[in-house]
């Protein structure tokens, strides 16, 4: 991701996606979680009465401000993407594991997993192909894409080899389609 020249913000803490996603993850989990515990403690200090802005430990838990409110918005956007990296799909796919099994694992359709895979690819391949410096090796190559979009297309019919095929659903260990040509009905396991 170029967020390289994200601008900081005045007091040095994020208020913008962009400025947090430059945060280290760990820095961004303590951060989060601080914010995310004082806010939580002032909530409870604000049900104990106009003098419960002190815990027994004397701990000031003063509410979270607006600006402090929209740094949680950015570090939980930035956090959300690192965990949701589709990366990470990518190495279970190629270790072995079905589009049934990362859709469980998603809780998503096995057809929505797919879908969101190719995506990612041809993301990958438009962000190499638009980098002009050689130097760079994000991004995938032509042979990792077409291996992608392989690994994601549906499956062809088996009775008659149409891929004018249609998704109908899935649980964690299978798929099953439709075939629009010979308009059969069958599942596969999905595996890649
Ligand atoms: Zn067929």
């Amino acid at each position: 991701m170029s967020t390289n020249n994200a601008p900081r913000a005045a007091d040095d803490h994020p208020v913008t996606y962009l400025q947090a996603a430059v945060m280290p993850v760990a820095e961004a989990l303590m951060r989060h979680q601080l914010l995310d515990r004082r806010d939580r403690l002032s909530k409870t200090a604000a049900h104990v009465g106009p003098q419960g802005r002190r815990r027994h430990g004397g701990t000031p838990s003063e509410p979270l401000t607006v600006r402090e409110l929209l740094e949680l918005l950015a570090l939980g956007e930035h956090l959300a993407r690192h965990f949701r990296d589709p990366l990470r799909v990518h190495h279970a796919v190629r270790a072995g594991a079905t589009w049934p099994q990362i859709a469980a694992a998603r809780a998503e359709t096995s057809f929505h997993a797919r879908q969101n895979y190719i995506q990612w690819a041809d993301e990958q391949r438009a962000w190499a192909l638009a980098e002009a410096d050689p130097g760079v090796t994000t991004g995938m190559s032509a042979a990792e894409h077409i291996a992608a979009r392989v690994i994601a297309c549906m499956p062809a019919c088996p009775h008659c080899g149409s891929h004018r095929i249609v998704w109908a659903g899935n649980d964690d260990t299978f798929e099953s389609w439709h075939c629009s040509a010979c308009h059969r009905d069958y599942i596969t396991g999905g595996r890649a």
